[in-house]
């Protein structure tokens, strides 16, 4: 077992703990639970499913990395599909602070780049805070999405955020985790690049059409996807390297286990990931390349 998850174990109810170790301690264990999974350990708890996540933030605090604030947040969002996904605070020691991926973000990529479509609720322990709750404006659920904190009825995001811009005051109709596929290629068989062109195909970027994606490979050869997830208020936006590096702690890795990087974006665009991308990366090991590859319009 590996992060800190033995020591959450012990935070979360011992008729809990039992069903969950075994599972969480799977080597292939990403940071998700299924719907049969979150109806079983209700059975165990005695409880209603929707009861379940809350007492399981402690085990999605575990994959934070909080080299700046020693201050582990833990989030859940479960999507459509029922399933739960963990979610963590991810800080980079010695880049600037806007590189963070708050816990909510991590939980909302994670369930993003495993398919879902839309979010039915987050569940968190302490309220979201502002950059987050604009991060959730962008949702293509965010007119239903509902917040889940202890000890009070769960409430829809805009109670938290009343009067909000959002993507509709640019324009915009099509919210993040809504299917795309902006049918762009590259000529090579490199699985790595075809897989950072995925998620760059994926990605949400109506603001700058700067569709951008990253692929990850770990030394143990396996390859995380992270697909740009752009804010109409533009800094809450999460760029593509952050993704796949929740996808990649979210499979139980350490950063320092990355090998290889590829970041593939627009051309033309009037932004661009590449120097925050070898910033970052520079951060995170001192030999790690951010092998780019541009795409024509
Ligand atoms: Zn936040």
């Amino acid at each position: 077992m590996t992060l800190n998850i033995s020591q959450a174990l012990t935070k979360i109810p011992a008729e809990l703990r039992s069903y969950l170790t075994p599972v969480i301690s799977h080597h292939e264990f990403s940071g998700q639970l299924s719907p049969r999974q979150v109806n079983q350990l209700a059975s165990l708890a005695k409880t209603d499913a929707s009861a379940i996540p809350l007492k399981l933030l402690p085990l999605a605090a575990a994959y934070a990395l909080t080299p700046i604030s020693d201050f582990q947040v833990g989030a859940i969002a479960r999507g459509f599909s029922g399933t739960l996904y963990f979610g963590a605070n991810m800080e980079f020691a010695k880049t600037q602070m806007g590189q963070t991926i708050h816990a909510e973000q991590a939980a909302i990529s994670h369930a993003w780049m495993s398919g879902e479509t839309a979010l039915t609720d987050i569940i968190i322990d302490t309220p979201p805070c502002g950059h987050c709750r604009q991060f959730m404006n962008e949702l293509t659920s965010a007119d239903t999405l509902q917040i889940q904190l202890p000890d009070k009825p769960a409430c829809g995001l805009h109670h938290y955020l009343p009067e909000a811009f959002g993507p509709g005051d640019l324009g915009i109709t099509s919210g993040l985790m809504s299917e795309k596929n902006h049918m762009k290629h590259i000529n090579t068989q490199d699985e790595l690049v075809l897989c950072a062109l995925h998620a760059l195909n994926q990605s949400h970027a109506p603001y700058s059409q700067n569709y951008s994606g990253v692929a990850v490979q770990m030394r143990d050869q396996k390859i995380y996807m992270g697909a740009y997830a752009e804010n109409a208020a533009f800094n809450p936006s999460l760029p593509p390297l952050q993704v796949a590096l929740v996808q990649a702690r979210m499979g139980g890795h350490e950063l320092n286990e990355i090998q290889r990087v590829v970041l593939t974006e627009m051309s033309h665009a009037t932004v661009s990931h590449l120097i925050d991308t070898q910033y970052v990366l520079r951060q995170i090991g001192p030999l790690l390349e951010c092998e780019y590859h541009q795409i024509d319009e």
